[in-house]
C-alpha cells in the first residue's frame, strides 16, 4: 500500500490515523498547524511533536505530493515559475508573481485540460487527470514556505494555471476551503479568484457557495461565431447562457466579474469587436482584462501588437467599460499556462 500523503488527508482522516497510532486527539491539530500555518515540508521540522512521532511520520507518511523539478525566474526577478512532478509522474506548474505589495500565486487544478482551446499550451497537451485537493493546496504551501524565508506572505491566489478548475469542482472547492480555513492557511475567499472558460452549470453552483471567491471568465470573443473557433466549449454553452450565469453570480455575490480577453492579431482585436463587447457587457458589474496572446508553438494565432491592444482598450474605455491591459510579465520564462511543462518535455526528449 502506498504511504498516505498528509496534505491529502481531511482533519477527520488525520485524526483517525493518529488515533490508530495511539496518539491523543489534539495531535491532529498540532500537525495541521505545522502543515498549514508554518508550512513544514518534513516531519523533522515539526519540533513540538515527540521525536518518536516525528520519526514514525517520516517513515510511514509523505508530507507533500509535489516534487519540484525545475524553477525559472524572469529576468526582473518578479516572476517565478516552478514545474512539479506528481506521485504518478504527471507534471504541473505554478507561478509566483510579485507586483508592488502583492504576492499572487497562479495555481493548477488539473494535469492537462480537456477543453481544447487551440491557442493554449495546456489545451494542446490534452487531459491527463484531475488534481486532488492536497495537490492543489501543496502548490500554495510550497510558495508560502519560499516567501516565508524572505519574510513575505501569499496575498492572493488565482486558479489560472493548468486546467479548468470548474471541471474539477469538488477537489478545487475542498482546496479553497482548506486555504480559507481561519484555523489553517487563513486566506480570505475574497483574495482568491477562479478563472473559467465558461462551464455554465458550475458557475451557477459557484454563486451559491458560502465562500465568495472571485470569478474570472475567459471570454476572448463577443459573438458566438468567433467564440466557437477560439473556445470550443462555446458550442455547448453559448454566450447568452454564459452571460445569464454570470448575471446570476453577480446578483448572488455583488462581486465584480473579470472578463479575460486574449487579443489575437486580426482575429478578435478589431474595433468592431470592441464595440460588440461593450454592448455585451453594458451595465454589468465587471472589468475587462486584455492580454496580448502569449505565443505557443501549436497556436494558429499570434498576439496583437501594442498599438492594436491600446486602440482596443481605448475603445472599451470610451464606451465606459473598465479595462486594463495585463502586463506581459514573465514572458521571458514562458509564463503562459502549460508552457514550462512543454519546454521541459522537449528538453528531456532532446537530452
Ligand atoms: N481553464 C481556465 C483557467 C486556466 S487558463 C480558463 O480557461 O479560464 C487561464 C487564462 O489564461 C485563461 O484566460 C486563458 O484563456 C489564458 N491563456 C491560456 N493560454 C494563453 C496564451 N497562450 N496567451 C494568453 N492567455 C492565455
Ligand atoms: Fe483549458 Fe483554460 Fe487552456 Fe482552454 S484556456 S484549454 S479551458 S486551460
Amino acid at each position: 500500500m502506498s504511504k498516505p500523503v498528509l496534505l491529502n488527508l481531511t482533519t477527520a482522516q488525520l485524526t483517525d490515523l493518529l488515533r490508530q497510532w495511539g496518539e491523543p486527539a489534539y495531535r491532529a491539530r498540532q500537525v495541521e498547524e505545522w502543515l498549514y500555518r508554518r508550512y513544514a515540508d518534513t516531519p523533522s521540522a515539526m519540533t513540538s511533536l515527540p521525536s518518536a512521532l516525528r520519526r514514525r511520520l517520516a517513515e510511514e507518511t509523505i508530507v507533500s505530493p509535489l516534487t519540484p523539478l525545475v524553477a525559472q525566474e524572469s529576468s526582473d526577478g518578479q516572476t517565478r515559475k516552478t514545474l512539479f512532478a506528481l506521485p504518478d509522474g504527471r507534471q504541473i506548474e505554478a507561478v509566483l508573481m510579485r507586483y508592488q505589495k502583492r504576492r499572487t500565486l497562479c495555481i493548477s487544478t488539473q494535469a492537462g485540460c480537456a477543453m481544447g482551446c487551440p491557442f493554449c499550451a495546456t489545451g494542446q497537451m490534452g487531459f491527463m487527470r484531475n488534481l486532488t485537493a492536497g495537490e492543489i493546496t501543496a502548490q500554495v504551501l510550497f510558495y508560502a514556505r519560499h516567501l516565508a524565508e524572505l519574510g513575505e506572505a501569499v496575498t492572493n491566489i488565482v486558479f489560472m494555471g493548468m486546467g479548468e478548475p470548474l471541471a474539477n469542482y469538488a477537489e478545487t472547492w475542498r482546496a479553497i476551503r482548506r486555504l480559507n480555513d481561519p484555523a489553517g492557511f487563513n486566506l480570505g475567499a475574497r483574495r482568491m479568484t477562479l478563472s473559467t472558460v465558461g462551464l455554465v452549470p458550475a458557475i451557477r453552483r459557484m454563486s451559491r457557495e458560502p465562500e465568495q471567491v472571485g470569478l474570472a471568465v475567459s471570454l476572448h470573443a463577443p459573438t458566438d461565431d468567433l467564440r466557437n473557433t477560439i473556445v470550443p466549449l462555446n458550442r455547448r454553452y453559448p454566450l447568452d447562457m454564459l452571460m445569464a450565469a454570470v448575471r446570476e453570480y453577480i446578483a448572488a455575490t455583488r462581486r465584480r466579474v473579470t472578463f479575460e480577453y486574449a487579443l489575437m492579431d486580426h482575429l478578435n482585436d478589431h474595433l468592431a469587436h470592441a464595440d460588440r463587447l461593450a454592448r455585451l457587457l453594458d451595465g454589468l458589474l465587471c472589468h475587462v482584462n486584455l492580454i496580448p496572446l502569449n505565443p505557443t508553438p501549436g497556436s494558429p494565432w499570434s498576439g496583437s501588437p501594442d498599438e492594436r491592444v491600446r486602440a482596443f482598450q481605448q475603445r472599451l474605455l470610451s464606451a465606459g467599460i473598465p479595462t486594463t491591459v495585463r502586463l506581459r510579465r514573465g514572458v521571458d520564462i514562458a509564463a503562459g499556462c502549460g508552457q514550462l511543462h512543454n519546454a521541459h518535455q522537449q528538453a528531456q526528449t532532446r537530452g
